[in-house]
């Protein structure tokens, strides 16, 4: 029986050497990293070592990396955390109609709090428009999220563009990059964001793991209060062992970048090319231009057949995809990117997200393929909807 995973921006395994960074954390390094005394200072030199590394990885500093439960808290501090901060300024904020639950429900919770919100429109790509985002700008205008990268389709945003036009106009700027990091070499001072998310799960760190850069000297409101932890910014005890794991997958990511984006990306790229070719009346969603698209990312849109049946019937046959986003996938809604880029409803319900990782084998793309065509095959030889041409 096979076994294929290719569901990568869903999640990713825990790397070995990230394991075994964090191995001595749950052990005899256990302490509290607040506590005055050695078990204390160990846990606390293990806190600041991994604070130093995910600096080292994104060009920030470790006083502005914040550790967080998951990369959905980093998003939601950001957020509400400038949104309590600045509230006396104004109350309006842009984000995208495409962005991930963590960052989409957040604002329409704050909607419910009487803030404004703008979702501004993506194209049919899904590329958010640089002078769409100044137009919506206006005085009351406290900050703009955008994400770097799309976890459906792939798209990668042009954050230094839309971070240079919050700049100009005083607007702070964040960005989910909760798929980006460990996919694309990027330096925060570069893009100049004020703020940006990341999760170690997507990229073989554990889960439960995430950080918030915040720039040193920007004042930002508290999303968790409580002790003294993360420079008094976020209480909780420190999750010491989850922050070495993040920290060591995330050099581990950075070591090997190029190289591993180059592999994924040309397995990618194989499924890509024979599924067009092998099957009919799909679409491929997302940017056509392999370079503003995450490496791992492909999403497909089968007409005339449901999304939940195709995996259903992958899954039987050895291999793990997803409909859209993991997040969403226990509802029966078409995906809002998806509906976005103007993919109609009914051919939306027909998606599959197949997401490559650096352990997957050019043997495991081509048996998926074939699969897929006798799966497409034979569901649509069920569906009263395909008309045989
Ligand atoms: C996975 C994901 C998140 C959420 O991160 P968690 O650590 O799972 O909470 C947020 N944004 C994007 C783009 C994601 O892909």
């Amino acid at each position: 029986m096979k076994n294929i995973y290719l569901d990568h921006a869903a999640t990713t395994p825990v790397s070995e050497r990230a394991f075994e960074a964090m191995k001595p954390y749950f052990l005899n390094v256990f302490g509290n990293a607040n506590s005055q005394h050695v078990f204390g200072r160990e846990a606390a030199k293990g806190l600041s070592e991994a604070r130093q590394k995910v600096a080292d990885a994104i060009g920030a500093k470790p006083s502005e990396i914040y550790f967080t439960s998951c990369g959905t808290e980093a998003d939601n501090w950001a957020i509400k955390g400038a949104a309590m901060e600045y509230a006396t300024k104004g109350k309006h904020i842009i984000t995208s109609v495409i962005e991930h639950p963590a960052v989409y429900t957040t604002c329409k919770q704050l909607e419910s709090l009487g803030y404004e919100v703008t979702y501004l429109p993506v194209d049919g790509e899904g590329f958010v428009s640089v002078d769409d985002l100044e137009k919506a700008i206006r005085p009351d205008t406290i900050l703009a999220s955008i994400m770097f990268a799309n976890n459906e389709i792939g798209t990668i945003e042009p954050i230094k563009e839309l971070a240079a036009v919050c700049k100009k106009h005083g607007v702070i700027f964040h960005t989910d990059a909760v798929q980006a990091t460990g996919a694309i070499r990027y330096d925060v001072k570069d893009l100049n964001v004020d703020m940006l998310s990341m999760s170690a799960h997507k990229f073989y760190g554990p889960k439960g793991m995430g950080a918030l850069y915040i720039r040193n000297g920007l004042k930002m409101g508290k999303l968790i209060t409580g002790g003294e932890q993360e420079r008094s910014r976020r209480g909780g005890t420190s999750n010491v062992a989850g922050a070495v794991g993040m920290a060591e997958a995330l050099t581990e990511a950075m070591e090997t970048l190029e190289s591993d984006a180059a592999y994924v990306a040309s397995l990618r790229d194989r499924f890509v090319k024979r599924v067009l070719e092998e099957i009919d009346d799909i679409y491929y969603n997302g940017p056509k231009d392999a370079s503003k698209r995450l490496p791992n990312n492909s999403n497909f849109s089968f007409r005339f057949i449901e999304g939940e049946s195709i995996l259903f019937s992958l899954d039987l046959a050895g291999i793990s995809a997803s409909s859209g986003s993991a997040c969403s996938s226990a509802s029966l809604d078409p995906s809002r990117t998806l509906l976005s880029i103007g993919v109609p409803v009914g051919t939306a319900h027909g998606s599959i997200r197949f997401s490559f990782g650096k352990h997957n084998t050019v043997e495991e793309v081509d048996y998926t393929v074939d699969q897929l065509v006798s799966i497409v095959k034979r569901l649509r030889e069920m569906s009263p909807l395909y008309k045989k041409k």
